[in-house]
């Protein structure tokens, strides 16, 4: 593994929808962005350890450079509009840009039932089944009821977004809220002057 590399298992999270697991492939990882989308190798262990931490049976086609353009896009029209929709920024040309990328590429999810099991999917393509239900993920997240959209995490230095379910949860993890204590705190420690026993 390279030196700044990060683990494909690193933003995974299956409490959280697929949207957001898909644009929280951007990690902010000690001062370098590591991008798990970056080419078809990286992309494929990500999609390995969503498959198997995310218990998504659909996970299992090949990536290749159409497919890999493909969601890197979407995650792009996604990540856009997590951005302006956090920040509560104005729309850009841009902006514009992605909800219509979104639309055109969005085809209604259907239930149907095989061999006895309920599934819900837009496409026979075990791929464009997988994009839909992510680009149906950003539609809910964005949809929620505000106390409980989408969020960018407290955490400046993170570039994670989650969706909260609690009303006060501030960080993408627990992990990077107590990132943020400890650099809270350490400055205020170490200035402090020494204290000696009493005696
Ligand atoms: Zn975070």
């Amino acid at each position: 593994m390279a030196k700044n590399s990060a683990p494909a298992h690193l933003s995974l999270c299956s409490e959280q929808p697929l949207a957001v697991n898909l644009i929280n492939t951007r990690t902010n990882f000690r001062g370098n962005v590591i991008d798990q989308l970056s080419d078809i190798r990286s992309t494929q262990m990500w999609l390995e350890a969503a498959g198997t931490q995310l218990g998504r049976a659909d996970c299992v086609w090949g990536v290749d450079a159409r497919r890999l353009l493909l969601l890197r896009n979407t995650r792009h029209a996604i990540a856009h509009l997590a951005d302006v929709y956090t920040a509560g920024t104005a729309a850009t040309e841009e902006t514009v840009h992605c909800l219509g990328y979104l639309n055109q590429q969005r085809t209604p999810a259907r239930f149907h039932l095989a061999a006895g099991k309920i599934t819900v999917s837009a496409n026979s393509s075990l791929f464009e089944s997988f994009r839909q239900a992510v680009i149906d993920s950003a539609a809910v997240a964005l949809s929620a009821p505000p106390r409980l959209g989408l969020r960018r995490c407290a955490n400046t230095e993170c570039l994670h977004y989650f969706v909260p379910y609690v009303e006060r949860r501030l960080w993408c993890t627990d992990a990077c809220g107590n990132r943020v204590r400890v650099a809270r705190h350490w400055p205020v420690r170490h200035a402090q002057p020494r204290r000696t026993r009493a005696t």
